[in-house]
């Protein structure tokens, strides 16, 4: 962020909110009127005439590392993607890390977002350089977000009952070497990380994210709750993203995954769930009488055929929602207009009781006030009200998406695609502003991107060759696993 120029005050004159015109009073980071505040005499005045302002979008689920990834599949399962791993992710250099986060983090303010919940990884194991990088590249832009190294101690092939044992013996040795770091190793490092954090936690705060149950050991994932308390951060975790995730869960614990993580202690206000296609009603009520959130991904759900999350049962099972993009390796952008869009058209899709669809209150809502608490920003983030931080999108209302304005809440969440974005303010302070971004040289990032593609593309040759091998076998067990009956369905037009 630009260093204080010492003002203190900032007056954004004239614009349009949600629910009508209000003048917005600033002093520092923090909104201190709403409506027709008098303005003091030093005051910075920004005109926001034909602009509409509304609380930067908060995407509660991303990996910033997928960004180097873009664009490199196409037919995925979630269990393919994973099986892509070790091409579409390895090798990366510190600088690799750096420049993927710090793609994400342009385009996340191009399109209207704040602040966002990074799922990042690192192979063997997370290291304070990398995640210290990552949070760079975030001050850098000028955005929020909460870093959580993403962290197994078993690998996809080790998680997935069955899968190794039908894998060729060659293949078998093949992946072998793709073993991560034990527990302990990890655990070391992320309180390394933890514990020497660099960043100001309101700006870059860090969480600690067991990716996958299957994919961690029961030991380690007491480890991960051990250091979330210790160090009062966020806990991460995909569950039942996938059907094969559910039935494996079922299979392994003897219960639900939820369940498994609520016997081991990880459920609690500061738990979020990532995806939670294939939660049941027991598991729903659980997450909700614990207070802990669910990030909805619907554009990635989509995109992996992984299913329809259940919006509203969440919510009527008092659960805190929030939406988010998932990682450009399984949802190709990052952007929350089509994430808020989508949340609201798959709820649609679920069947024809329009009643208990999503209204896009209720989506606007998710994406920035649900987004703002799964993030552990409680209601310091998400709206435009006094006392909160002033992170604040103005839309161009000359753009074609607003022509004309018939109701601003439908068309924020169906109409309008990032394409009006024209300001973002975030603490205060602009970090795009007339469609610029302050900080960022695009055209450096998009040569240092290509020639970290380029390198990365021949480092990773192997890799890549190891899943087109894996693909069939991986492709037809796993469908195949994921076949037992559940008593949920999450496919709106499967039987
Ligand atoms: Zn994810």
């Amino acid at each position: 962020m630009t260093a204080k120029s010492g003002i203190d005050h900032v007056f954004i004159r004239g614009g349009r909110v949600l629910d009508g015109f209000a003048d917005i009073l600033i002093r520092d980071d923090t909104i201190v009127e709403v409506g027709k505040p008098q303005i003091p005499p030093d005051a910075k005045e920004i005109d926001a005439r034909g602009k509409l302002l509304h609380p930067g979008l908060i995407n509660a689920h991303m990996h910033g590392h997928g960004n180097l990834a873009k664009g490199m599949g196409d037919r995925w399962t979630l269990e393919l993607l994973l099986t892509a791993g070790p091409w579409i992710t390895g090798n990366r250099t510190l600088e690799d890390k750096y420049l993927g986060t710090l793609i994400g983090a342009a385009e996340m303010v191009l399109k209207g977002c704040t602040a966002c919940y990074d799922l990042t990884v690192e192979f063997p194991a997370p290291s304070a350089e990398g995640l210290e990088a990552v949070g760079r590249a975030y001050r850098e832009v000028g955005m929020r977000a909460v870093v959580a190294p993403m962290v197994a101690d078993r690998t996809f092939f080790e998680a997935v009952p069955g899968l190794m044992e039908a894998l060729p013996a060659a293949l078998q040795k093949d992946v072998e070497r793709l073993r991560l770091a034990p527990y302990r190793t990890t655990l070391e490092s992320m309180r390394k990380a933890l514990h020497g954090w660099k960043f100001d936690r309101g700006e870059v705060r860090p969480a600690v994210a067991p990716t996958i149950p299957l994919h961690c050991s029961d030991e380690f994932m007491l480890g991960c709750a051990e250091l979330a308390r210790e160090y009062g951060t966020g806990l991460h975790t995909h569950v039942a993203e996938s059907k094969l995730q559910a039935v494996a869960g079922l299979r392994k614990y003897g219960k639900s995954l939820t369940a498994h993580m609520d016997a081991l202690g990880l459920v609690g206000p500061n738990f979020t769930v990532a995806h939670g296609v294939w939660l049941d009603d027991e598991d729903m009520k659980h997450l909700g009488a614990r207070g802990a959130s669910v990030a909805h991904n619907p554009g990635s759900n989509m995109r992996l055929g992984s299913g329809i999350a259940d919006m509203r049962r969440l919510l009527e099972s008092g659960v805190n929602v929030g939406i988010g993009t998932d990682g450009a390796n399984c949802s190709d952008n990052l952007n929350m207009y089509e994430a808020m869009r989508l949340a609201s058209l798959a709820s649609k899709v679920r069947g024809p009781d329009w009643q208990r669809w999503i209204t896009t209150n209720e989506v606007l809502e998710a994406a920035t006030a649900g987004s703002a608490r799964a993030l552990g920003f409680g209601d310091q983030l998400g709206r435009l009200a006094p006392g909160c931080q002033a992170d604040i999108v103005f839309l161009d209302l000359a753009n074609p998406n607003w022509i004309p304005l018939n109701n601003a809440v439908n068309a924020l969440v169906h109409t309008e695609d990032g394409s009006a974005v024209h300001s973002v303010m975030v603490a205060g302070r602009m970090v795009l502003e007339n469609r610029r971004l302050l900080n960022v040289d695009l055209a450096k990032l998009a040569r240092d991107a290509e020639s970290a593609r380029e390198r990365l593309e021949r480092m990773n040759r192997d890799n890549k060759r190891l899943y087109e091998r894996l693909e069939p076998i991986v492709g037809s067990f796993c469908p195949g696993l994921a076949r037992a009956p559940l008593h949920i369905n999450r496919y709106a037009a499967w039987p």
